[in-house]
């Protein structure tokens, strides 16, 4: 596909990518907002087909060997997430915009496969924000919150890779900010 209706919107782990996506998608119910694929157990008050579609790691290895993901990876060494392609390219085809949040090596297989995409960065206004953020979400362990400001660090030094580089210090500024990227 190309298309510059598709926006992929990236960033280190509890930036807030979610909360901004969501409120966009709140202010925009025309755009489509791609529920990925997950090998990873639930968090309370997820909901399949609403925040993921949770699949086992039997359904993954099909849904990878049957070609129907745009992008799949293995996010923070443990479990696999990947965006079903059929969906998306219904969307866009329909002339919809649509939205994808994933990682920075989901973003990186996109830029290959899809070309006239957008690559949105989400950044947190400095290091210790990240940090506060992550630790006052209070959904891990101090082991898979070591492990992920690990990949984070990682995933900040990758920011010249995108288009475009929004600050979240505030929702509302990011989600106008990102209004104003995306074709609507
Ligand atoms: P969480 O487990 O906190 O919901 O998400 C962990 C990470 O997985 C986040 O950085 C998120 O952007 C990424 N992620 C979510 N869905 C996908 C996807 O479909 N593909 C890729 N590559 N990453 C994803």
């Amino acid at each position: 596909m190309t298309s510059s209706r598709l926006t992929v919107v990236s960033g280190p782990t509890a930036v807030g990518k979610g909360t901004v996506v969501s409120a966009l998608a709140r202010q925009h119910p025309e755009l489509f907002v791609s529920v990925s694929a997950t090998t990873r157990p639930p968090r309370p008050g997820e909901v399949d087909g609403v925040h993921y579609l949770f699949v086992s790691e039997a359904e993954f290895d099909r849904l990878v060997h049957d070609d129907e993901l745009l992008e799949w990876a293995v996010v923070h060494g443990v479990h696999r997430y990947g965006t079903p392609k059929a969906p998306v390219v219904a969307a866009v085809e329909a002339g919809r915009s649509a939205i994808l949040e994933i990682d920075l090596q989901g973003a990186r297989q996109v830029k290959t496969s899809w070309p006239g995409a957008r690559f949105v960065f989400l950044t947190p206004p400095s290091w210790e924000e990240l940090v506060r953020r992550l630790v006052g979400r209070g959904t891990e362990s101090a082991e898979q919150r070591e492990r992920r400001l690990e990949t984070a660090r990682a995933e900040l030094a990758s920011q010249a890779e995108f288009d475009h580089v929004i600050v979240n210090g505030e929702v509302g500024q990011a989600v106008a900010d990102l209004v104003s990227l995306v074709r609507l």
